[in-house]
């Protein structure tokens, strides 16, 4: 017998229903009451969904209101006391309060309506932190960890709330609980030298509270993730899960451990030879493990295979996924599962609201709800089910145009690729030599100052970016109207006496979409929508080709804002590496492949920028860092590739051309060779949030002092407060203690588009005062 089911569902809705109802909730213009209806609602209908497509159980446990980590800090009890909840709150007030760093509403009032917040937002204890969810684009809030942490079974009944609910509405129910070793390895200690696995033994009763509780419910399975049995983990941790497994086995339903994301390789026979009842594993992202599983995992056991592609939105290739699928199935003895490779909280929701996408391209994918359908007719086609015939007949045809559309292969790209020649990664001249060049051409000041990009995307902007979308803001004007804020950028940033200027970006919607509408080989959704976090939600492009550009994208707004001024403009890319890593990307061929497809585009901009007389040339690479894959065995041949595809965009210019690259949100000391390794002539990271912290390393510490030039960002962009002169001036000289000064530059931590103007202009003020400060001192 083969059943099928999957990990967890998109909770944010077809329409986004989740973010509008919490925006509303946050506003205060709607109760609790009328959100937590918003949300039985929308589980209602995904688990609808789940039943219509044939599934044998629906997921419950996989909704939440703000992050599924959150609510299981809720379950299991140990909601930081930093927070000092009292009885008063509501859980849902409380899970806000950690959320957002806001104080937690009063209990309902006698009316209904929340209350107004007990404290001024100043007082409120700040949020927890928030980080990547593995290597995805959501994030998850994170656990603390110290000596004093308890936890509580008693603490929320939300699940066993949601459980009873699916059941009353008929469903047979499988549940789902993030496992002990994942979530404690997940949060954060609070305190030095504390070891978090050192609260295992507390915490497992409460599992088997909890467990116990599902089991009184009638629930027969319930799908406990341990996602980190796909890292290196350290052997403690290794070593704890065999006991923590025998111990909650005891009187528990029976468990799926799910394991997606990366390869189990050391983990894989511990994995199936934990005592439990059955198996889930990535055969996405692990196919070459599945073989070694079904041999491993006990004939008494559910082997789950996570088979369609949980994490991209392309549609399976079913006769692949059935020919992957048939010697496991006459190999493992036991009861055989189908699902998709991971939750599917991280592709959009569904096709139906994909009008506007032309037919062709519509035919070669599957978003979630698509994706309930191809695993059910796995199902059937596995099981010899005649019927399955003509839907197989239809995917196999889709699967056959994609391949052979001229859309995706364009010959032009594959000759380009093929020529390349050794030193198309490398500048003519070392970096000593072009910073001289560099120095005798733009002539500037010790410690230059310069931003990062964006200026303040104001209402205004955004209004006529959308008139012009709507068809109701003639080109002409908008470009117009986008040319007088350049204008007042340019101004703006002589008066405050910056050294090096910037045109602002605000014909730039968002730093992917912009560039991707332009080049060939991408495509863009109406409504594909994936939560990031909370109520933010982000809309990836498609990549479904090769990609290339028909024209230039950044010239004429440049080149416009460098005829304003005599100061240097910088021209402003976003790097091909975070072009790949933002975007679902096609999978026909290796990610390695399209990055460098991407680089080529840009270096012809690069390219172009210079020839129309800009001297520095900035290629952004914030998310250089989330690309290395979950285990460091990956690491090198990832860095390898993901350098040599920004040095092709980097290096084709002139030796008294500036290159400068920029990296924000993440911590780079442990890539920092690599980093040094793509050879700007400057690089600009956000340091100032670790109060310089993260230059450490670029000085030296770790043996290799970064080589070239460095502005670490001395303000944080994040907020509205103006930092003042002194506060910059004292991070300028911890910088200048490890930088040397002809090597230091000033500027923030990233863009400025978040901002307003008001604000923008005294940080910035500030940030100018500081630098000449500083000169003074050298
Ligand atoms: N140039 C971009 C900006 O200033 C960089 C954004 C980023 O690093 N995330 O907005
Ligand atoms: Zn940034």
């Amino acid at each position: 017998m083969t059943r099928t089911h999957i990990l967890g569902f998109p909770r944010i809705g077809a329409q986004r229903e989740l973010k509008f109802a919490l925006e509303a909730h946050w506003r205060g213009d709607t109760d609790a009451a009328a959100l937590e209806a918003v949300g039985a609602g929308l589980r209602a209908r995904h688990w609808a969904l789940q039943r219509e497509a044939g599934l044998d159980f629906v997921t419950v446990g996989d909704f939440a209101f703000y992050d599924q980590v959150l609510n299981h800090i809720q379950l299991l009890g140990c909601e930081p006391a930093r927070f000092g909840f009292g009885t008063g709150q509501t859980d849902l007030a409380r899970a806000f309060a950690m959320a957002r760093g806001v104080a937690p509403a009063a209990a309902p009032t006698c009316c209904g309506h929340a209350g107004a917040a007990a404290a001024p937002a100043a007082a409120a204890p700040h949020a927890l932190e928030m980080t990547k969810w593995f290597d995805t684009n959501y994030h998850y809030l994170v656990p603390e960890f110290g000596p004093a942490t308890a936890f509580d079974h008693a603490s929320s009944a939300r699940l066993f709330d949601e459980v009873a609910e699916a059941q009353a509405l008929g469903h047979p129910v499988k549940a789902v609980l993030l496992g002990p070793l994942s979530f404690l390895w997940l949060g954060k200690e609070k305190q030095a030298g504390f070891d978090r696995l050192s609260l295992l033994d507390a915490l497992l009763p409460v599992y088997e509270r909890v467990l116990g509780r599902l089991k009184a419910q009638g629930v027969e399975w319930v799908q406990i993730d341990e996602p980190i049995l796909g890292l290196d983990l350290p052997e403690p941790w290794r070593q704890s899960f065999e006991r923590s497994y025998w111990q909650l086995a005891r009187n528990a339903p029976r468990l799926l451990l799910a394991t997606y994301f990366s390869p189990l390789a050391e983990n894989l026979r511990l994995a199936c030879q934990l005592p439990v009842a059955g198996l889930h594993v990535d055969a996405v992202r692990a196919p070459e493990e599945l073989t070694g599983v079904a041999d491993w995992l006990p004939a008494h056991k559910v082997l789950s295979v996570g088979i369609v592609d949980g994490r991209n939105i392309w549609r399976t290739d079913l006769d692949d996924a059935l020919a992957r699928l048939r010697p496991v199935a006459g190999k493992h003895r036991g009861e055989l599962w189908l699902a998709p490779s991971c939750s599917l909280l991280h592709v959009p929701f569904g096709l139906q609201a994909e009008p506007q996408l032309d037919a062709e391209l519509r035919s070669w994918l599957a978003f979630a709800c698509e994706k309930l359908g191809e695993v059910q007719l796995l199902r059937r086609a596995l099981a010899g089910d005649a019927s399955a015939g003509p839907a197989l007949a239809e995917a196999r045809a889709a699967i056959a145009s994609r391949r052979a559309s001229p859309r995706v292969r364009r010959p032009e790209v594959a000759q380009r690729l093929a020529r390349r020649m050794a030193g198309d990664d490398r500048r003519a001249a070392p970096f000593a030599h072009r910073q001289a060049a560099q120095q005798r051409r733009f002539a500037l000041p010790p410690l230059p100052t310069t931003t990062i990009g964006s200026f303040p995307q104001t209402a205004a902007i955004r209004a006529q970016r959308a008139a012009h979308r709507r068809g109701a803001l003639p080109a002409e004007a908008y470009a117009r109207a986008m040319r007088e804020e350049i204008d007042r950028v340019v101004k703006a940033q002589e008066a405050l006496g910056l050294d090096v200027l910037v045109h602002g970006e605000p014909e730039r919607n968002d730093m992917v979409e912009y560039f991707g509408e332009q080049l060939d080989g991408y495509a863009f959704t109406a409504n594909g929508w994936v939560q990031s976090y909370g109520s933010r939600c982000v809309k990836p492009p498609l990549i479904y080709g090769d990609v290339a550009r028909p024209t230039a994208m950044t010239v004429e707004w440049t080149a416009y804002a460098q005829r304003l001024t005599p100061l240097p403009m910088k021209g402003m890319l976003t790097g091909p590496v975070t072009m790949l890593q933002w975007a679902f990307v096609r999978d026909d061929q290796p990610r390695q492949q399209t990055c460098e497809q991407i680089a080529w585009a840009l270096r012809d901009e690069v390219l172009d920028l210079e020839r129309a007389g800009i001297g520095m040339i900035q290629i952004d690479e914030p998310a250089l860092r989330e690309g290395l894959p979950l285990r460091r065995a990956g690491w090198k041949a990832y860095l390898d590739w993901a350098g040599r595809a920004f040095r092709l965009c980097a290096s084709g210019v002139r030796d008294d051309t500036q290159i400068h690259t920029h990296m924000c949100y993440a911590e780079f000391n442990d890539i920092l060779p690599e980093i040094a390794a793509l050879d700007a002539d400057v690089i600009t990271i956000e340091t100032s949030r670790s109060d310089m912290e993260l230059l450490r390393g670029f000085g030296g510490e770790r043996g290799l002092r970064y080589p070239n030039e460095i502005g670490p960002g001395v303000y944080d962009i994040h907020s509205p407060r103006v930092p003042p002169v002194a506060e910059m001036v004292r991070l300028l000289r911890k910088a200048a203690a490890v930088v040397p000064a002809g090597h230091l530059w000033v500027n923030p931590d990233c863009g400025l588009k978040t901002r307003g103007w008001a604000e923008t202009e005294a940080a910035l003020a500030n940030m100018v005062a500081a630098a000449r400060q500083m000169r003074e001192e050298l």
